[in-house]
């Protein structure tokens, strides 16, 4: 741990750091900041902490990392004594971890909450981030760091007639904390992602009648949940270290077991056997099953086949069957889903699936969705739309750095970051889990962890060695946007028309934004930049004119 070293501005600023967020990141950026004797302000939206486990309430919300993974590993004493009830915890359960964490770790008291971060802006005459907020409050402090989230930006598309409709309408993303009585009601579900997938079969359960609306499908393997035995745990807690250790040295940072062959060379019989293996054991593992699955398209076809063939096994109509398949892009280049019951579901005789690429929706009208068919009447409509992911958060708020620059307007053609932690012409000001790192493609509270380590790192070499700002050159910044590209050229991500590319976005533009090569390879090329004295980027120790 390094010791704090007073600062020039320490006398003048109550702050040393202003964060925006309150979620896995932000928590995580408290205690880390503290302990090297930062003063932390957290300012969050929301009216409670969790960000992700805050806003997705919907029916069956819960995440497809397993919980024993999906959890901090930064205190051995948490993760030993926190019991995980399921394999894969429910929304509410991951709240309560996170409160949890942020009780016992004494980290309330630096959050504000209902307190919305509009604009942040770099004062170079005294390096200090001036922060606004929504309500006219301003904040200023040396180093701003964004914990605002991959996913927090909740989109409704824009469909003709959509203010006319007199029922009640819901974003999965920013779900009433009363819940949603569905009971007898005609419910509308548009989007067929990862929420539509978990939403579904427990809305189903409940409405009269489900109508679901589905431009593209997708791929879902089941989670196989089940509670977790105590015995279950403890075989895990027995080998955490070791657990931690092999998920932050794979590829997406979760043990995986991968199989290090290709498919390509596969005989039919192997192919079917370990790919009915993964099947069985369910989740997000599937991807694993073949080392060639993300970059030979023939060998993602027979992972992609599979998983029809399932799907023509469990649904009993074979023209619903034949909707519900995906062929129009490879399997994993879009996300993938883990469901419970998701193609079951529609074997219910009070679930109907629209197939919008037959029959295009058209509108939205007072009490029905329209299509080039007719109307559906319904009573209530449950957008599972999505969000405008990685950059949609940052782009709500008034950035602004050197001689006033705009990030907005820096990336207007794409991202452009150095590591997805900082970007050219911004001093001081991070980025956790940014476009650029392997942020989404990973077991986020992986990522987040080596993010936050790294910038805490970073902040106490500055410190240690008299430094104010850092900042990436653009040159550094430019190689890392071509290697983050060059990477993802290798791979079939590109084909598909996919929110990590921004496809789901009008006018967004069209770019792989995660790093594709690997939590572990990343991890390690930021550790190399920073022991070898933070290359590719400017430290500044000029002193600032002090605040009047
Ligand atoms: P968030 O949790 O998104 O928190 C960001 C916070 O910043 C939010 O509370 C938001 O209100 C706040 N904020 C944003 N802008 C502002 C502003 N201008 N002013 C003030 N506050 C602001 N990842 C996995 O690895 N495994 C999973 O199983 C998984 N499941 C998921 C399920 C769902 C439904 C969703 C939507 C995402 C899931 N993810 C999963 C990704 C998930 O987002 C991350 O794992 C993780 O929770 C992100 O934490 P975070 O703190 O970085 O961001
Ligand atoms: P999503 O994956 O972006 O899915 C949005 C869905 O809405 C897609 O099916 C999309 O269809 C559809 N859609 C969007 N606009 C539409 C329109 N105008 N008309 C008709 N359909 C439209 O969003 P998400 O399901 O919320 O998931 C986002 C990400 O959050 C996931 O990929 C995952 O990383 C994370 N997440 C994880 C879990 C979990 O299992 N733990 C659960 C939820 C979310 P198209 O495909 O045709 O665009």
């Amino acid at each position: 741990m390094t010791v704090h070293t007073p600062h020039h501005q320490d006398a003048l600023t109550p702050y040393d750091a202003i964060i925006v967020g309150a979620g896995f990141s932000g928590l995580y950026l408290i205690y880390r900041l503290r302990q090297i004797g930062l003063r932390v302000r957290v300012l969050e939206a929301g009216s409670g902490l969790g960000g992700t486990w805050y806003w997705n309430r919907y029916p069956g919300a819960r995440c497809d990392v397993e919980s024993m993974e999906y959890s901090y590993s930064f205190s051995p004493e948490l993760q030993q004594e926190w019991e995980w009830a399921e394999r894969y915890a429910g929304q509410a359960e991951i709240l309560r971890y996170l409160n949890h964490v942020a009780d016992r770790f004494d980290l309330r008291r630096d959050i504000q909450f209902d307190t919305r971060v509009t604009a942040a802006h770099f004062d170079e005459q005294h390096n200090l981030w001036q922060i606004y907020t929504e309500s006219g409050e301003q904040f200023h402090a040396p180093f701003c760091i964004m914990a605002t989230g991959c996913l927090s930006t909740a989109r409704v598309p824009d469909i003709e007639g959509l203010e006319q409709f007199q029922g009640p309408q819901y974003h999965t993303g920013n779900w009433p904390h009363e819940g949603v009585d569905f009971t007898g009601q005609r419910v509308a579900v548009i989007g067929t992602g990862s929420s539509a997938i978990q939403s579904i079969p427990v809305i189903a359960e409940q409405a009269a009648h489900l109508y679901v609306f589905q431009r593209t499908p997708n791929y879902s393997i089941p989670a196989h949940n089940h509670p977790l035995t105590r015995e279950e745990q403890q075989a895990i807690k027995a080998r955490y270290d070791e657990i931690r250790r092999t998920a932050r040295e794979s590829l997406f940072g979760v043990c995986f077991d991968p199989n290090d062959r290709p498919a390509a060379t596969a005989t039919p019989e192997d192919l079917q056997q370990a790919y009915e293996y993964r099947w069985q054991r369910g989740g997000l593992s599937f991807l694993t099953a073949f080392n060639d699955l993300l970059v030979n398209e023939q060998a993602n076809e027979t992972a992609a086949e599979f998983v029809r063939s399932k799907i023509r096994a469990i649904v009993h109509d074979p023209a619903v069957a034949e909707d519900l398949m995906p062929t129009t892009y490879p399997i994993g280049t879009k996300r993938i889903c883990v469901d419970t019951n998701y193609y079951e579901t529609f074997n219910r005789a009070n679930v109907t699936l629209i197939n919008l690429r037959k029959e295009p929706l058209e509108a939205i009208t007072t009490h029905s969705i329209r299509t080039s068919k007719g109307d559906y009447p319904v009573n209530c409509i449950v957008f599972a739309t999505g969000f405008d992911a990685m950059t949609g958060t940052l782009a709500k708020i008034d950035i602004r750095g050197r001689d006033g620059l705009d990030l907005k307007e820096q990336w207007n053609h794409g991202p452009r970051t150095y590591l997805g932690l900082m970007s050219a012409g911004f001093p001081n000001m991070f980025m956790i889990t940014g476009p650029g790192s392997p942020s989404v493609l990973s077991n986020m509270v992986v990522s987040i962890e080596q993010h936050v380590d790294w910038v805490a790192d970073c902040i106490s070499y500055l410190r240690a060695h008299g430094q104010q700002t850092i900042e990436p050159t653009y040159a550094a910044q430019d190689a890392w946007v071509e290697h983050v590209n060059t990477v993802a050229s290798y791979t079939l991500f590109p084909k598909a028309a996919s929110w990590y590319m921004g496809a789901n976005i009008p006018g967004k533009p069209r770019i792989f934004m995660p790093y594709a090569g690997g939590v572990n390879v990343y991890a390690q090329k930021c550790a190399e930049i920073a022991a070898n004295g933070y290359t590719g980027f400017v430290l500044h120790a000029s002193e600032a004119v002090a605040l009047a």
